[in-house]
């Protein structure tokens, strides 16, 4: 299972969700993998010291020597390895550009990865670029986590358009897993409104489960944990569990 997180808008929760829904599965005892494909590396900066970081996906992906393998490195959630990103990164979209097996990059050098784990989840930066599409033809399913705002499904039409194209050719096995409502504010009604519109395009790829707002979500990463140990009872912990039970019964 080869789960991207995706959504080409910025900072709608698409690095909280990948680390934290990855920690939820590892904390089943489910062997599982974060792959940072964000050139960012938010997510490889919430679990790693990312100065210790010499190699990286940009490595794996830009040269045929480096293997996949050999950039992975623990976490201190058992059972979570993490395929670090770091800043070189961002020169890969011109690299892919024009090369004829761009596309496929990921794929062809992660080919023996999901014999190795359980679940494994990439987490993408906020484009619709070569790097998130070589995420989407690498996997088996798309999430899609949508902030709660007026604006909130502005955008995802490109983002739908662009999974129907990998769907398409590349990839024709992938199939959008879900999509989960993010920094909601219960307390607003016009939260409930942006709920129902969600749930009206979605139907049932809407998850119950909704991320409510939480201090407690922001601050986990800087202290190089997950929400589970940081705070095990906030409501973040809370719905990142609920959210990894539904994700599971659907794969
Ligand atoms: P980017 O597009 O830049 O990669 P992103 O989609 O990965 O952003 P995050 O980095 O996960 O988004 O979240 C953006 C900001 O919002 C971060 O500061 C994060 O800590 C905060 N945040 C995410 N989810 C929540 C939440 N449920 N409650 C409060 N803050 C949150
Ligand atoms: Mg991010």
């Amino acid at each position: 299972m080869i789960i991207t997180v995706a959504n080409q808008k910025g900072g709608v929760g698409k690095t909280t969700t990948a680390i934290n829904l990855a920690a939820a599965v590892a904390n089943k005892g489910l062997k599982t993998l974060l792959v940072d494909l964000d050139p960012q590396a938010n997510s490889t900066m919430s679990y790693v010291d990312a100065r210790a970081i010499t190699k990286s996906m940009y490595d794996v992906l830009v040269s045929e020597e480096m293997e996949f393998k050999d950039v992975i490195v623990p976490t201190s959630v058992p059972n979570l390895s993490i395929a670090p990103s770091r800043i070189a990164l961002a020169k890969l979209e011109s690299k892919l550009i024009g090369d004829l097996d761009g596309p496929f990059r990921l794929k062809d050098r992660m080919k023996d990865a999901p014999t190795e784990y359980d679940y494994i989840f990439i987490d993408t930066p906020p484009t619709l670029g070569m790097i998130t599409v070589n995420a989407l033809v690498a996997s088996t399913h798309v999430l899609v986590p949508i902030q709660s705002s007026y604006f909130a499904l502005e955008g995802t039409d490109d983002l739908l358009e662009t999974i129907e194209k990998i769907k398409a050719r590349p990839n024709p096995n992938l199939q959008l897993l879900g999509v989960v409502i993010t920094m909601h504010d219960k307390r607003t009604t016009l939260a409930k409104d942006i709920h129902d519109q969600i749930g009206q395009v979605f139907g049932d790829r809407l998850f119950n489960t909704v991320i409510t707002k939480s201090i407690r979500l922001e601050e986990s990463p800087a202290y190089r944990e997950s929400i589970f140990t940081f705070a095990p009872k906030s409501s973040g912990a809370n719905e990142y569990y609920s959210l990894s039970e539904e994700l599971l019964s659907r794969v």
